[in-house]
């Protein structure tokens, strides 16, 4: 089994996402994600991009982390010294390499950037550091060139060669090819692919297969333009898929980092997403759940436990009768043949209509059909909110609960936070009810939209999903707990 060291650099090439700014903070816990997942090579930033971008390097540094931590510098002077006063371990030291970037871009030619090239690697060697020398546009850049470059930079003591698809324009075949051009040298060399065409993971993986001993990632692939090649969707194809590697990243911890970085960077996955997305392991269709059921394996490649992930079983016009009978004991509720075909029918009928039916909608459907008189425990009567600009958020309720009022009060980091918390601070003497995810859409696209809030509410050892969709996203997110409360009281007196 072959290991395969990963460089991260969902710091440096992630954060040049369009739109992507990370404060220091965010940086350091980023990269404090990074270094307990394993990665071995964490790219902290380019050091001479900014005073701000200096002090988050200095900080990874400061850490002591067990990942060696770089940063990008072009080869000049002025980058590599500011590297230095970061106190990195080593440089991910670029040079263009393809015609077009040499002579468009830089205005040189080949002998000057192969020159200054050479003199900065000495530069960096004399400094102590270890060096990554990487070929820019290498995808696009004359192979003699390359070898002539990379060859040169052994010679005065780089450490590792990386060569970097920076357009995309790899395939898998090519790529195999194009990486098999580096067996010769007497170090090791890296795969950076980038996902223009939506190949960047397949390109990496033929990379490696070509005799690469790391590759460069980002977590979710976040990265300019279509962004790098994902993290996630390598480490767990090298797994799964391919016998002969292995590397040391902790799979059941790449679902928090995605969502982490997601979260700090504001850039948000398809659901689709390979992996990491939501509905990676999730199954609506009849056919589909009723196989997971009896044996996962039959429509789910990994088991979601690996990833640290649960699968998700989703109720709309896909739903079969199995899947349903299913989240019905799940609930505790009781029902015979043609009541189950009842609900079955309606769910149905919901579906075609366009919508994706949640616990709690089931339960009111399901009592309907069971003839169930509901009486609502908990009933809101007032709800107001102050917020705004140095003020601190805060909601005031007024409850009904069992009949009489309960008037409370609480602050929040905002209003959404302080409504749910007063609304669980008025209930608190009935019920300890957790909130345990919280999802909100807007359905269409301007601040006049229609606000979808989906949560999920935890009581004892129950938890089940509510959603309320309402224009204002206070009173929407307050029904949908109001509703899963009432539920969630009414399961338990049962
Ligand atoms: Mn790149």
């Amino acid at each position: 089994m072959k290991k395969i060291n990963v460089l991260d650099t969902t710091l440096r090439d992630g954060e040049q996402t369009p739109g992507v700014s990370l404060t220091l903070n965010e940086k350091l816990r980023i990269a404090d994600k990074l270094d307990r997942i394993r990665v071995n090579v964490i790219e902290a930033g380019s050091a001479i991009t900014s005073n701000g971008e200096k002090e988050a390097i200095k900080s990874i540094v400061k850490e002591g982390y067990n990942a060696e931590i770089a940063s990008f510098a072009r080869i000049v002077k002025d980058d590599v010294d500011a590297a230095l006063d970061c106190d990195v371990d080593s440089v991910h030291l670029v040079v263009p390499t393809s015609d077009l970037h040499i002579k468009e871009k830089l205005k040189k030619t080949r002998n000057d950037v192969f020159n200054q090239a050479i003199t900065m690697v000495e530069y960096c060697v004399d400094h102590g550091l270890i060096v990554e020398l990487s070929a820019e546009d290498g995808s696009r850049s004359d192979i003699e060139f390359l070898k002539k470059i990379f060859h040169a930079g052994v010679d005065v003591g780089v450490n590792r060669i990386c060569l970097c698809d920076t357009v995309g324009i790899l395939t898998p075949e090519k790529a195999y090819d194009f990486y098999s051009n580096l067996s010769d040298l007497t170090v090791p060399f890296s795969v950076h692919c980038h996902n223009d065409f939506g190949l960047a993971v397949a390109n990496t993986i033929a990379g490696i297969r070509a005799g690469a001993s790391q590759f460069h990632c980002t977590v979710n692939g976040i990265g300019e333009r279509a962004g790098n090649a994902s993290l996630e969707e390598i480490v767990v194809s090298l797994n799964t898929l391919y016998n002969d590697y292995s590397t040391d990243i902790q799979i059941d911890q790449l679902y928090n980092t995605s969502k982490l970085v997601s979260r700090l960077t504001g850039v948000y996955l398809q659901p689709n997403k390979a992996i990491v997305g939501e509905n990676a392991f999730a199954h609506e269709s009849g056919i589909h759940a009723d196989g997971v059921i009896k044996n996962a394996s039959t429509y789910e490649p990994i088991m979601p436990e690996i990833l640290g992930r649960k699968r998700k079983f989703i109720m709309g016009k896909h739903i079969g009768v199995k899947g349903l009978k299913q989240r019905l004991d799940d609930l505790n509720i009781k029902y015979n043949k043609n009541q189950c075909n009842e609900i079955f029918n309606k769910i149905k009928y919901l579906g075609d209509l366009g919508k994706l039916i949640t616990d709690v909608d089931l339960q009111a459907i399901a009592d309907e059909v069971l003839e169930i008189e509901e009486e609502k425990k908990i009933t809101l009567k007032e709800l107001s909110i102050v917020s705004g600009n140095k003020v601190i958020p805060t909601a005031s309720v007024k409850l009904e609960i069992n009949k009489s009022d309960v008037l409370i009060a609480d602050v929040g980091v905002g209003p959404v936070d302080a409504a749910i918390g007063a609304v669980k601070k008025g209930i608190s003497e009935f019920a300890n009810i957790d909130l345990v995810e919280y999802h909100v859409d807007a359905i269409t696209g301007g601040t006049d939209a229609l606000i979808d809030v989906i949560l999920k509410l935890k009581l004892d050892d129950e938890i089940i999903s509510a959603r309320s969709t309402q224009p204002d996203i206070i009173n929407a997110s307050v029904e949908a707990y109001l509703s899963g409360a009432n539920r969630l009281l009414e399961n338990r007196e049962k």
